[in-house]
């Protein structure tokens, strides 16, 4: 049986690289073809070279070939949602609907669509 999302999420965050923050975040998206990619926070000494959980996973799926995601899932200690930027990566690669989990280490989760959590996204539309 396939670890569920969570799983793969929280996995991916016991290989966070985050010296400075010290916040473990592990990500898990879900293609549009049913496979699972795995991402954590990597952060860098510069701070700006910093790569939040979520871009990797996405930026993981992208370069293996797949365009658009289904769902994801952010694991965190806290329950932390996606930051603003990874929201915006988020709309490039799915529709206003993606289903966006976000749950700690208790078990508590939120699930909302990305149109909810960024209401006014700026899409490739924009720029035809
Ligand atoms: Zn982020």
């Amino acid at each position: 049986m396939s670890k569920s999302l969570r799983d793969e999420a929280q996995d991916a965050s016991t290989r966070s690289h985050s010296p400075y923050s010290k916040a473990k975040v592990g990500a898990a998206v879900l293609t549009d073809n049913g496979i699972v990619f795995k991402g954590c926070n990597v952060e860098n000494a510069s701070y700006g070279g910093t790569v939040c959980a979520e871009r990797v996973a996405i930026w993981k799926a992208v370069s293996e070939g797949h365009k658009h995601m289904k769902k994801i899932y952010v694991y965190t200690k806290d329950g932390w949602p996606p930051c603003g930027m990874c929201l915006q990566v988020m709309t490039e690669f799915s529709g206003p609907d993606l289903e966006v989990t976000f749950g700690d280490e208790a078990g508590k989760e939120t699930t909302k669509k990305l149109k909810e959590l960024l209401t006014h996204s700026f899409t490739p539309e924009h720029l035809k």
